[in-house]
């Protein structure tokens, strides 16, 4: 297959192949603007990391694609007319997979990437690049810990045996915790009353949180304000991205230009 003909696309029903990389609201969002546009096919992709996840609209894949490898090779398969990575910000290797991939197949590929959270006035922030960094202020900071960073990065703080924390995922983690920990399963999104509450009932003096943007999981920051609470937020990893936008609404007026003739 020549590489003209590759960049052309799955031409289905007349409908073009878009590979919506997921996993967040914003992908699900892009899955339900383009719901029935003309012209093309969303399948949305999803890592499997959770055993309940909420689905997108349309149809759906689970799990990894192997690597570089893997997903130039599918995307080669599929003859996908484009790709939308509308993973987290802090999902860096299959963001950085899909920008090799794409240019390896020669399709293109747009990154969602909401923007991240500012500082506002009456905010205590401290940046820190990782969960390693984060780990190593806290004792300089405070004793009672809301650790909002999710399950699979539990491993940093596991020997921090002078601290307390509550640690809030939608999943259990199955890696090292701190020795002193209250579990908290929940999904957001999260309401301010109630995020002041929980920190008020737990005593929390440091909030951790990674800079995730978007307005689902943002109440916490705004508890942690009222409250005096300072908060150590772990900065994003750097992804080169070809082209980038910042709302679901763009990513899909941007399927559409991409996809030539399709109208929504
Ligand atoms: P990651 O470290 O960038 O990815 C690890 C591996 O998981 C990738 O190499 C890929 O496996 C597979 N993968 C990740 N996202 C995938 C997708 N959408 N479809 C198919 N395979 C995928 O990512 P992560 O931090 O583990 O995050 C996994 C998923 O959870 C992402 O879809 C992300 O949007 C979502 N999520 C992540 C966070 C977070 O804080 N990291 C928070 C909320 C949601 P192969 O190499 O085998 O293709």
């Amino acid at each position: 297959m020549g590489a003209a003909r590759e960049r052309e696309g799955a031409v289905e029903s007349g409908r073009r192949l878009v590979l919506v990389l997921g996993g967040t609201s914003d992908a699900r969002a892009v899955a339900e603007l383009l719901d029935g546009a003309e012209g093309v096919r969303v399948l949305s992709s999803l890592a499997g990391r959770t055993k309940a996840p909420v689905r997108p609209v349309g149809e759906s894949r689970v799990g990894g694609f192997g690597g570089v490898e893997g997903l130039t090779a599918w995307l080669r398969e599929n003859r996908a007319a484009a790709v939308v990575d509308a993973t987290h910000p802090f999902a860096a290797r299959i963001s950085a997979n899909a920008v090799a991939a794409c240019a390896a197949v020669g399709v293109p590929l747009l990154r969602l990437q909401r923007p991240g959270w500012t500082a506002r006035d009456g905010d205590d922030w401290r940046r820190v690049a990782s969960a390693h960094e984060a780990a190593a202020v806290l004792p300089g900071i405070g004793r009672r810990v809301f650790l909002t960073t999710g399950r699979l990065e539990t491993a940093p703080y596991a020997r921090l045996d002078d601290l307390w924390f509550l640690l809030r995922s939608v999943e259990a983690p199955d890696g090292d915790v701190p020795r002193n920990l209250e579990l908290l399963l929940d999904r957001g999104p999260f309401a301010f009353d109630d995020e002041v509450g929980l920190l008020r009932r737990h005593r929390i003096d440091v909030l951790v949180t990674k800079d995730s943007g978007g307005t689902q999981t943002a109440a916490k920051l705004d508890a942690a304000r009222e409250l005096g609470v300072p908060v150590v937020m772990i900065s994003r990893p750097a992804v080169a991205a070809p082209e980038s936008v910042a709302s679901a609404a763009e990513a899909a007026e941007w399927v559409r230009g991409t996809c030539g003739t399709v109208r929504g």
